[in-house]
């Protein structure tokens, strides 16, 4: 099932074949790129120029075997937040990843998959009661926390589980920076330990996040040291710590691999120094963009266009496209660099290069998907541009704000991983 493409075939007059339920099967012959085109042209030719996205399923799975492949103490729990499409989630459960979840409707969704509850944390360190009462019903039993206030509510609600502590870190060179809200610091875990230890509360573990797409290699290096504390603070205080969780953080548009690979090397490099093998110490991780990021490329069309001209004379472009900030491009506006979009127009001759600023659809005029310009050429309503690297938190984040509908995805696999899902009971 494809939920993002439910009653849009009849709501906007689509024909409902260009709305499939079922996967596109790839092959040699259909790459999903060639996919995205060939939805570009059948889109235009039916008047419809609809916004949409591919999700390149098997892309999960490579992403999967080089995870493991470079992290081999690490099991991936997958951070439902960043893309938490059913089949990609279904594709994962396959695979055998654990999960990362955040709220009741995340947990809900993964154990609905038949997921056993073991392979699930619950990693939001601040939650309400009754998300609390549900995983106690479900017997999700890893959780994390960060605070006192928090540790009374669990002792109140589910005093079985096995609770890992989030600490703060360094986390300011992430895209993404997490530390304002999250995170004990370092001075106040024994503290923390202790008061767990009172109220008959069984703290297992460490985790930390380094942010949403680190830049910085040697923040993962820091933080496992820093949890290599706790572990001495909890064991002091009469726990048995025995789960080390490095959260997420790590990139994963394409041309991040090296900086993945680096990544890897210090995380591996401070685990044998800190917690060396055949301590009894389960390493775990939450990546969310690493995973999901290269799965999906997003398809826009121009719908509006206004030219203006700057006082030295030079022109200034500004195209006003059918997603925007309120849509799948919600994290863009925080990036650093701005992504330049593949141009679907076949140009006689190199064309000229103007600044331009991409507007999305809605009414605000905050609604735009970068904060600088981007250096494109001359456009028309009605021309395509295409965003490779979709796949982190863009549906997750996307909202119907002034009316303007979810956008659809179209999920592709190729027949090898539609054969293993068939396999999953
Ligand atoms: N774990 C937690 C607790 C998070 O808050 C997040 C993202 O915000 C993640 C994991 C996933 O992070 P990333 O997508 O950077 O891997």
């Amino acid at each position: 099932m494809n939920p993002t493409s439910e009653g849009r075939g009849e709501r906007l007059g689509v024909a409902e074949s260009l709305w499939p339920s079922e996967p596109i099967i790839l092959g040699p012959e259909v790459s999903a790129r060639q996919l995205v085109l060939k939805k570009i042209q059948e889109l235009s030719t039916s008047g419809h120029q609809h916004a949409f996205m591919v999700a390149d399923l098997d892309v999960l799975a490579s992403r999967h075997r080089t995870f493991l492949q470079a992290l081999p103490r690490v099991q991936p729990f997958y951070a439902v937040k960043c893309n938490s499409s059913p089949r990609v989630l279904l594709v994962l459960a396959a695979l055998g990843t654990g999960f990362d979840c955040a709220s009741q409707g995340e947990l809900e969704q993964v154990l609905g998959l038949g997921v056993d509850p073991s392979r699930i944390i619950f990693a939001n360190p601040c939650k309400a009661v009754s998300h609390i009462q549900y995983a106690a019903r479900c017997g999700v039993q890893l959780l994390t926390f960060d605070n006192e206030e928090e540790l009374i509510k669990l002792a109140r609600h589910y005093p079985g589980a096995r609770l890992v502590l989030r600490i703060q870190i360094q986390d300011s060179q992430s895209t993404f920076p997490l530390h304002t809200k999250f995170g004990a610091h370092l001075e106040a875990c024994g503290h923390l330990l202790q008061v767990a230890r009172e109220l008959g509360l069984a703290v297992v573990g460490a985790s930390f996040h380094v942010g949403s797409d680190c830049h910085t290699p040697q923040s993962y290096r820091q933080a496992i040291a820093d949890c290599h504390c706790v572990f001495e603070m909890g064991c002091k205080a009469g726990h048995q710590m025995s789960i080390l969780d490095l959260g997420g953080g790590f990139p994963g548009i394409e041309g991040s691999e090296a900086k993945f690979e680096e990544m890897a090397r210090v995380i591996n490099a401070a685990l044998a120094q800190f917690f060396p093998e055949g301590t009894g110490v389960k390493v775990i991780a939450e990546p969310g963009r690493f995973y999901a990021a290269s799965v999906c490329t997003a398809a826009v069309n121009i719908i509006a266009k206004k030219s203006s001209l700057e006082p030295g004379g030079h022109r200034k472009l500004a195209y006003y496209l059918n997603e925007g900030y309120y849509g799948v491009f919600r994290v863009f506006l925080r990036d650093p660099v701005p992504r330049t979009p593949i141009v679907v127009k076949e140009f006689p001759s190199e064309p000229c290069l103007f600044p331009c600023t991409l507007y999305g659809p809605t009414c605000d005029a905050f609604d735009r998907l970068f904060s600088t310009e981007v250096q494109l050429p001359e456009l028309d309503v009605d021309d395509w541009l295409i965003f490779p690297d979709m796949g982190a938190y863009s549906s997750t984040m996307s909202s119907t704000f002034n009316g303007f509908p979810i956008t659809a995805v179209y999920d592709a696999m190729s027949p090898q991983l539609r054969s293993l899902l068939e396999t999953v009971p």
